[in-house]
């Protein structure tokens, strides 16, 4: 055999690095663990919310992944690593060994950062930063908010799952309210001065929406002091807001496993070395996507998918006793901001040895005057063919 690699998380990061290993060294034996069947898709979910597809849209198969590459899937949670024996433990108590781990166990949130918004009040005024129940919820609240109601989304510090999804969701949410409830109105509070792909998305919301969305920066209303969601209001240093619909994007950290297996750093994400993503506490396992904090790169599934990409090669690599190649890496991130019009931003990230860190070689951004509808075509066509990249 060529070697027993255990990946933890079956996401954008922990499918794209079981399907690229087993390409790359077809006699490694993958394990994939997910407590899930089938993968909810965060990308697509803000359409879902504004009532432009439906939840089925969101819903990715294994089925692939498992018949046609041999990989092995293991639905179940991980309650804990083993690190210095090497070896997965399960919720019910089984042990699945590895020579090489790969971690890509997404976000959590820190719910101890927002004075009144925990767990529970989420289930009134859902964070819908994961998919699935939550997607599911404030797509409902949308629907049944009066004509003439107030969304309010706060969106959070950086670095966070998706930098532009907020704004995406803001702007996607408008265009459900301008055909259906258009005396509505959505409110962005941001915990930020300033956010991705601002000139483009701005310059879209006045074109599409008139004075529907607005975006106050935290220069002008301080900290998110407290939440109640059953009232649905929010309190800022200066203020206080009452919402029709309220969702709250809370402060995230690196998924609870990582956290738990001393894997995160003061930041609350991991550090690792970008040439191979292993994390600097551990060479034998492996941290990606969200999870793992890379120097400037974004949170999102084309950064996991791109980062597991060269974590695989690195682990082949490494077992076969030779060094990591010298990695690129890339994120291009699309965001609608109508059914048919979106905007994009693009990072190419390389090694600088002196740094010992990643560092952008280029980068661009969709300009505000530019063609929003020929965007949304190649939105269209990457969403099929990275689907198809990572789950087939
Ligand atoms: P995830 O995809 O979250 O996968 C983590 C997996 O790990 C989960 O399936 C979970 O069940 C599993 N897991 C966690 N803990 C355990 C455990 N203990 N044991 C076993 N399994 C575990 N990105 C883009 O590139 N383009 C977009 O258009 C885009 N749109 C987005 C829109 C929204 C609204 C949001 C919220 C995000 C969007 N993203 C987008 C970001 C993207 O969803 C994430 O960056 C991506 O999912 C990260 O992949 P990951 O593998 O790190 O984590």
């Amino acid at each position: 055999s060529g070697g027993r690699v255990v990946i933890v998380g079956g996401g954008y990061g922990g499918a794209t690095a079981a399907r690229y290993l087993k390409r790359m060294n077809p006699d490694l034996t993958v394990t994939l663990i997910e407590p899930q069947d089938a993968y909810l898709s965060c990308p697509g979910s803000n359409e879902t919310i504004a009532g432009l597809g439906d939840g089925e849209a969101l819903v990715r198969s294994y089925d692939w992944l498992q018949q046609e590459l041999d990989i092995r899937k293991v639905t179940a949670k991980v309650a804990r690593l083993e690190r210095s024996r090497r070896q997965v433990v399960l919720q019910d108590g089984a042990e699945v060994p590895y020579d090489r781990l790969v971690l890509s166990p997404g976000i959590d949130f820190r719910w101890d950062a927002i004075e009144g918004y925990d767990e529970a009040a989420s289930r009134i005024a859902p964070h819908a930063w994961k998919a699935g129940p939550q997607t599911a919820l404030l797509a409902r609240q949308i629907r049944s908010m009066p004509d003439g109601g107030l969304v309010l989304i706060t969106a959070p510090p950086n670095p966070y799952r998706c930098p532009p999804g907020p704004y995406e969701r803001a702007s996607l949410i408008a265009c459900y309210l301008k055909k259906h409830k258009p005396r509505s109105k959505v409110l962005i509070l941001d915990a930020k001065t300033r956010f991705s792909k601002q000139p483009a998305f701005e310059q879209a919301w006045r074109e599409l929406y008139g004075d529907m969305v607005e975006w106050i920066s935290s220069e002008k209303q301080g900290r998110l002091e407290r939440v109640d969601a059953a009232a649905r209001t929010v309190e800022t240093e200066f203020d206080t807001f009452r919402a029709d619909v309220l969702n709250v994007i809370p402060p995230q950290k690196a998924g609870l496993l990582a956290d738990q297996s001393g894997l995160t750093d003061s930041s609350g994400w991991c550090p690792v070395d970008p040439l191979s993503f292993a994390s600097v506490y551990d060479p034998a396992v492996h941290v990606i996507g969200d999870a793992c904090q890379p120097g400037p790169m974004p949170k999102s599934a084309f950064s996991a998918n791109s980062q597991a990409k060269v974590c695989a090669a690195a682990i082949v690599a490494s077992l076969a006793g030779e060094p990591p190649a010298e990695p690129l890496l890339i994120n291009h991130c699309y965001s609608f901001v109508a059914s048919d019009q979106a905007i994009s931003i693009t990072g190419v990230y390389g090694y600088s040895p002196d740094e010992r860190q990643l560092t952008i070689r280029s980068s661009g951004e969709t300009p505000p005057h530019g063609d929003r509808r020929q965007e949304a075509n190649h939105a269209r066509a990457w969403q099929r063919s990275f689907r198809k990249d990572v789950f087939g």
